[in-house]
């Protein structure tokens, strides 16, 4: 079953300390009385009130003239990768970026684009970067169309992009004629950690999209916003795709009240995995990462103890972290408290202690 996360050993008990990813959140009871109560239409027939005050607030909120509702981050990839590029197009993106590694090549296979993998630290490039990857225009050249930039860069541990170089990488792709687009599945994660209101931080992008499921604790959801015409665009794609809809009021009802409960609290999230890097780092040997936002990445193995062995002996104390290549993710959301980060801390003293 190599298509299949990993089962958890035998005879460990359920996981009391959920690191593993902001995504395993489970709706509050609060949040499901506001889903409940939602008011719903049917939404591909552009019926639904709870989606559209979802769809207006979206486009307000990040200065954008529309928004589309969709079911998953990774769709609004997917549509957004497909508006903006025709089949040969290049799009210019960090190597670690989800967009090339994380989703199933669906860029290659459904709009025939290639990624061009640039580097740079904490899964971003710079501006020399992104210069020295632009083609010389020829027959032989694909045509580079559009830049994608992840806000926060997951890989690269969460990071928060400096604005300034965000600013000077779209001024690139203007010079140039590309387009621009941001996975914004943390966005508001950047934007409660940096202070920068979400319609500045975006300013020069002509798509973005931000996921509900993530640090804002809905089920399922998310909205890609630009300007009438590309969201006209995207609609078709949607219903391309079959992401359209029926009652999807029930859902935009979790994630407005996400946007009413859930977005200021993140600081607690950002506050809770500085404190878990503050401990990590009093133990001999071990590598920590200092986290900008929720995300933790650290490598025990000089510590004494390798990754894999630390994320099973973890795993049979009910706490789950994940291994991304070698490195360790600790990720901290609504469903993890302060007394959570100690004990975890305490946990993971005791383990290198004994190796
Ligand atoms: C989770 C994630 C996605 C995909 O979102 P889904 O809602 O899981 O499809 C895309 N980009 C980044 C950076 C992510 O972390």
């Amino acid at each position: 079953m190599v298509h299949a996360p990993p089962r958890p050993p035998a005879g460990a008990p359920p996981v009391r300390i959920n690191l593993y990813s902001d995504t395993q959140t489970r709706p509050t009871a609060a949040m499901k009385e506001a889903m409940m109560r939602a008011e719903v239409g049917d939404e591909q027939y552009g019926d639904d009130p709870t989606v559209h005050a979802l769809c207006d607030r979206m486009a307000a909120l990040l200065g954008k003239e529309a928004a589309v509702f969709l079911p998953s981050g990774t769709m609004c990839n997917v549509i957004a990768i497909r508006t903006h590029c025709r089949h040969g197009d290049e799009v210019l993106a960090h190597e670690t970026a989800h967009i090339l590694a994380s989703e199933g090549g669906t860029h290659a296979s459904l709009s025939g684009v290639q990624i061009h993998p640039l580097r740079g630290e904490r899964g971003m490039f710079t501006e020399e970067a992104l210069r020295a990857a632009i083609r010389h225009r020829s027959r032989y050249s694909p045509p580079q169309r559009l830049l994608e930039v992840e806000q926060t860069a997951n890989i690269g541990g969460g990071a928060v992009w400096p604005q300034a170089r965000l600013e000077a990488l779209v001024g690139v792709a203007r010079e140039q004629g590309w387009a621009t687009h941001m996975d914004g599945a943390r966005l508001m994660n950047a934007v409660v950690a940096s202070g920068i209101p979400a319609a500045e931080m975006v300013a020069g992008f002509d798509s973005v999209w931000l996921d509900f499921t993530k640090g804002l604790g809905a089920p399922l959801g998310a909205v890609l916003a630009g300007s009438a015409e590309f969201i006209d665009k995207a609609w078709h794609w949607k219903q391309r795709l079959g992401g359209s809809m029926r009652q999807a009021g029930i859902c935009a009802a979790a994630c407005l009240y996400a946007l009413d409960h859930n977005v200021e609290r993140l600081a607690e999230d950002h506050a809770n995995a500085r404190a878990f890097a503050r401990g990590l780092r009093q133990i001999p040997g071990m590598t920590v990462e200092e986290p900008d936002t929720n995300l933790v990445f650290f490598d025990p193995s000089g510590a004494g103890v390798a990754s894999g062995a630390l994320v099973a002996a973890l795993r049979l104390e009910g706490v789950q972290v994940s291994s991304l290549g070698g490195r360790l993710r600790a990720c901290f959301h609504l469903d993890v408290t302060a007394a959570m980060v100690e004990e975890s801390l305490g946990l993971i003293r005791a383990i290198t202690a004994r190796a």
